[in-house]
């Protein structure tokens, strides 16, 4: 385990445990989790949204919520306290004991729920890539109000709404919000719902993979209790933890070879390397060998956090740390990917992306994003134009893509990283996602 002819540790090589992980699965029958993504126009209302639902649910108590109530008052920011419950950071992350996005988990009966985004961040849209190439479903929140949904869609709606889909998110649970502000219009909602199932078929998304919830996340009607108010009594529906709950997982690779984004490493006292992320395929158990890529790097999994808890093993679908051991800490970053060295991910600098366009393509520079990685690269070529539901070739190098369209392009980058069909890459350029797809 030398890296440039250091020797990190003399300690013996841990030993896997050898154990069936698909069987010990089969035993456990774990609690069923899904983890989803909030996306929407800036002030539609997500962080207030997440905040009451944290509240009612008894996730977060009145007593926090009652002491940011009066933290905003001081500062004269009024309703803005739901919000704030969201955007605290915990402590104990220098601890290593709870990551960043173990405080946006929350459990019912059925399942356990982890919140990927982190509303509020300022960098939101890396946040929102990262987090939506890992969600089961989404949550897209849209302000009712006044003109409000209007110029959302215009806005943040709509590049939202594209950007997940092409990430792999499939189901959307959309939250008509603030319905407050229109006296629980139930016109306004089906204009909303009318336009909005159109706009989302057109992006791809299948009717019966969308649902609709009447909701003021403010006033938390519809979330967890149903609304008691008189004006709304027209809604008979779930309420947004029933539409939750309803939303399947995405079906978990699990004997697929071990592929594990790394999502933030930092240092515990259990480990130097200590790394937080999702296994998206296989499984991987306490002394199994793993390879880090792009450093090409093994380690070793001294210790494995689900939960917060300890456990022996993992399976794909799954987020959790793993305490390395045998690796230097200077060989895993954020972003990185940790795999089978049996079966490893290849590190390669140029792919190609079927795409789809937000704004015109040609061959110019490009910001690579996938999860939390992002390699400057540029459109070295765009071998077709394709059609948009079958895929087949419609026209052969165009000059340039227009928004809406789908196209197979060929992205060169300036230094490798690991990659292999399948995955979801957003290509951004002058802060705008300019298009986003699946490597071929
Ligand atoms: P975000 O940018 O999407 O996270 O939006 P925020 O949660 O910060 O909310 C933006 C503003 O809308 C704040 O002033 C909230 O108090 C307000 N707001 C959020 N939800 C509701 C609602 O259901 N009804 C009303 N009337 N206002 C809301």
């Amino acid at each position: 385990a030398g890296v440039d002819g250091l020797k990190i540790s003399d300690a013996p090589l841990p030993k896997s445990k050898n154990l069936n992980v698909l069987s010990e699965l089969e035993k456990s029958k774990p609690k069923r989790s899904a983890s989803f993504v909030v996306v929407g126009h800036v002030d539609a209302g997500k962080s207030t949204m997440m905040g009451r639902l944290l509240l009612d649910l008894k996730v977060v108590d009145q007593r926090t919520v009652d002491k940011l109530q009066k933290e905003a008052k001081t500062e004269g920011k009024g309703s803005f306290h739901l919000a704030w419950v969201l955007d605290q950071r915990p402590e104990e992350r220098s601890r290593g004991i709870t990551m960043d996005i173990a405080t946006r988990r929350f459990e019912t009966e059925r399942t356990a729920f982890t919140i990927l985004d982190a509303p509020g961040h300022a960098e939101y849209i890396y946040n929102m890539i990262a987090g939506a190439s890992q969600a089961d479903f989404a949550v897209l929140v849209i302000d009712a109000s006044t003109d409000a949904f209007e110029s959302g869609l215009k806005g943040q709606t709509r590049e939202h709404s594209l950007l997940i889909r092409s990430m792999g998110v499939s189901r959307v649970v959309v939250a008509i919000n603030k319905l407050d502000t229109v006296a629980w219009s139930q016109e306004r909602f089906n204009e909303i719902k009318d336009q909005m199932s159109g706009f989302l078929s057109t992006a791809n998304f299948q009717p019966k993979n969308i649902a609709f919830v009447p909701v003021s996340g403010l006033y938390g009607d519809n979330l967890v209790h149903r609304s008691s108010n008189p004006a709304a009594s027209w809604y008979t529906g779930p309420t947004l933890i029933e539409e939750l709950e309803n939303s399947e997982p995405s079906t978990r690779a699990l004997e697929k070879p071990l592929r594990m984004t790394v999502f933030e490493v930092y240092r515990t006292m259990q480990s130097p390397v200590t790394v937080s992320g999702r296994i998206e395929a296989g499984s991987l158990q306490m002394g199994d060998a793993l390879l880090v890529q792009p450093s090409g790097q093994r380690a070793y999994v001294k210790s494995i956090l689900s939960n917060d808890a300890p456990a022996d093993w993992a399976v794909a679908g799954q987020n959790v740390v793993l305490h390395l051991s045998q690796i230097d800490p200077i060989h895993v970053r954020d972003g990185d990917i940790i795999c089978d060295p049996a079966k490893p991910v290849l590190r390669a600098d140029t792919f190609t992306l079927k795409a789809l366009a937000f704004d015109i393509l040609m061959p110019m520079p490009v910001e690579v994003h996938r999860g939390r990685l992002n390699q400057a690269g540029r459109i070295a070529a765009i071998p077709a134009l394709l059609d948009k539901t079958s895929g087949t070739v419609v026209k052969k190098k165009p000059k340039i893509v227009k928004p809406g369209m789908v196209a197979r392009i060929v992205v060169k980058l300036e230094s490798q990283i690991p990659l292999e069909a399948g995955q979801r890459v957003v290509l951004r350029s002058g802060g705008q996602t300019v298009a986003a797809g699946l490597l071929e």
